[in-house]
């Protein structure tokens, strides 16, 4: 199964913004490397000041997609699936993105990064509505129990990441259990619940624009 790979952080610095793709490492400004270097990578990185309405586009659409993980194909696919929706194609989007079952495991604090979840989901630990599902894409139906495997809540990166989102905002969209290890997807997030709890600011318009072109 296709994924990113290579140096994350570069990501951030040629989008122009922290994506938050490294967990704690990307609250702490001296070991964040867009902290520290604030222009694109490469050898003209600092040089590059024009910015092309394309180009802002395009920008855009590429963060979004590394935010969540997502190759261009298939990301392309899930916008095709946003424009046949009912709605705002960019909200529809956005909702799309987030009933996948890695970002569903990310949201629930099971994982302190979405490609953690990925791993989590890969490897068995994820039950959707009691059976095993370990497919990283697959879709949450709202009304559909989340829950980490019992044995799976020893692993220390998982107790890691469940210790550091109890200080983090909770998605209002998923209901969780008391024991943080299980969860209700209630329903698709509304726009204004994901920008309150959203560390990188998206602009879906754009990415409409980009598509649309
Ligand atoms: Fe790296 Fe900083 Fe981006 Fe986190 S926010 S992935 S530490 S550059």
């Amino acid at each position: 199964m296709a994924r990113m790979i290579g140096p994350v952080c570069r990501l951030c610095r040629r989008e122009g913004a922290k994506l938050y793709l490294k967990g704690d490492r990307c609250y702490a400004s001296e070991k964040c490397a867009f902290d520290r270097r604030p222009y694109p990578p490469g050898q003209h990185g600092k040089g590059r000041i024009k910015v092309s309405e394309y180009a802002k586009r395009l920008r855009e659409k590429q963060k979004v997609r590394r935010v969540y993980g997502i190759l261009e194909a298939q990301f392309r696919r899930y916008f095709a699936e946003a424009a046949g929706r009912k709605g705002v194609t960019g909200e529809n989007l956005l909702q799309i993105l987030e009933s996948r079952l890695d970002n569903v495991v990310y949201r629930m604090g099971l994982a302190v990064t979405r490609a953690d979840a990925r791993q989590l989901v890969r490897h068995n630990h994820i039950r959707v509505n009691g059976r095993r599902v370990n497919i990283p894409s697959y879709s949450v139906r709202p009304g559909s129990t989340v829950a980490l495997c019992a044995k799976s809540a020893e692993i220390p990166r998982v107790q890691k990441a469940m210790e550091a989102a109890k200080s983090r905002d909770r998605a209002p969209w998923i209901e969780m259990a008391p024991d943080g290890r299980s969860g209700v997807y209630k329903a698709a997030p509304a726009r204004s619940e994901l920008e309150a709890i959203q560390p990188v600011e998206i602009d879906e318009q754009l990415v409409v624009e980009f598509y649309s072109r």
